[in-house]
């Protein structure tokens, strides 16, 4: 072990890695100009409805093009955003976007949803609440037409002025999902204590039921069922395959997400994808 830690000792002073650190301290001072820049976008993926195909929800996913990295994925800048604290001021960002952009959805059905991820670190913020009190007044949407997903992890570690502050969402009409079911380290008493209203099993599950992987089926199936005992509604995330939609639906999953039904795209997407649900025209 004292060989390994001199070996890698040795190696942070490589030239690689000097740069690697000097361009991670540059990307967190561009990230600082990002927002004020203009530089975030947002895609939005519709969940649907199995059974008819209609778009119900649309979730809000950011993307950064870098003046001269290009376009970036989450995966690539928020675990940088969450070290330095920028993330706070990036959701915010996001919140009012995805409420602006949910006004603009053609013909936007009264049941219509908007979903943005909200990071742990802005969860435990009580100006949460005025964040997004704000956002649907300037938008001009009700409140039960946005909804804040949130993963277990965040969830997990909640402190009871955490709980509080959801039980203060929910009354305002606010939707709470759970994202990522499955992967995180819950146990299902917790579920109690959530004020949620959906709950997101994540595309890790779903993915092997292509494999005619009887545990993973069993696990979907499951999660459903404890989802309809706590009169939460279900999405299963990252179907891809026909396989995939096939075995969610007949497990009686309501709503799905996942390439299969369309990718992260710009508005006019969203709005012919909504414009198709309207005249009837299924995704099967
Ligand atoms: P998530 O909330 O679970 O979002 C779903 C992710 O799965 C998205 O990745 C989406 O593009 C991807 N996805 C959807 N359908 C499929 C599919 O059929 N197959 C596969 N392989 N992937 C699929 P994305 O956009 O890269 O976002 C990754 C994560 O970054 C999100 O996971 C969320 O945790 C986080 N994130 C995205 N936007 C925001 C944001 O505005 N604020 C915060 N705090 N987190 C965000
Ligand atoms: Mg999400
Ligand atoms: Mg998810
Ligand atoms: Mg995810």
């Amino acid at each position: 072990a004292a060989k390994a830690a001199g070996k890698s000792a040795y190696r942070v002073c490589t030239p690689e890695l000097r740069e690697a650190a000097v361009s991670r301290a540059e990307l967190i001072a561009d990230l600082r100009r990002a927002v004020d820049e203009g530089q975030l976008h947002l895609e939005f993926q519709p969940i649907v409805d199995l059974a008819t195909g209609a778009v119900r929800s649309a979730e809000a996913l950011v993307r950064w093009r870098h003046p001269r990295l290009g376009l970036l994925s989450p995966a690539r800048f928020l675990p940088l955003a969450e070290e330095t604290g920028l993330i706070v001021q990036i959701d915010r960002w996001v919140i009012h976007e995805a409420c602006r952009a949910a006004a603009t959805w053609r013909d936007r059905p009264t049941e219509a949803t908007v979903a943005v991820n909200i990071a742990a670190a802005h969860l435990r913020r009580p100006d949460l609440i005025a964040t997004v009190t704000a956002a649907t007044a300037a938008a001009g949407l009700a409140p039960r037409t946005l909804t804040l997903e949130l993963t277990e992890s965040a969830l997990i570690d909640g402190s009871e002025a955490v709980l509080e502050r959801l039980r203060q969402l929910r009354e305002l009409g606010i939707r709470i999902a759970i994202d990522d079911f499955g992967t995180g380290y819950s146990s299902l008493s917790y579920l109690h204590r959530i004020p949620a209203t959906e709950l997101k099993i994540d595309r890790s599950f779903v993915a092997r039921l292509d494999l005619d992987d009887d545990r993973a089926y069993a696990t979907v199936e499951m999660v459903t069922r404890l989802a309809n005992a706590f009169d939460l509604s279900v999405v299963a995330e990252g179907v891809e395959t026909e396989r995939q939609h096939a075995a969610v639906a007949a497990i009686g999953c309501l709503h799905g997400q996942g390439y299969r039904y369309g990718r992260p795209g710009g508005l006019v997407q969203l709005n012919s994808l909504l414009g198709r649900a309207e005249s009837g025209l299924t995704l099967t």
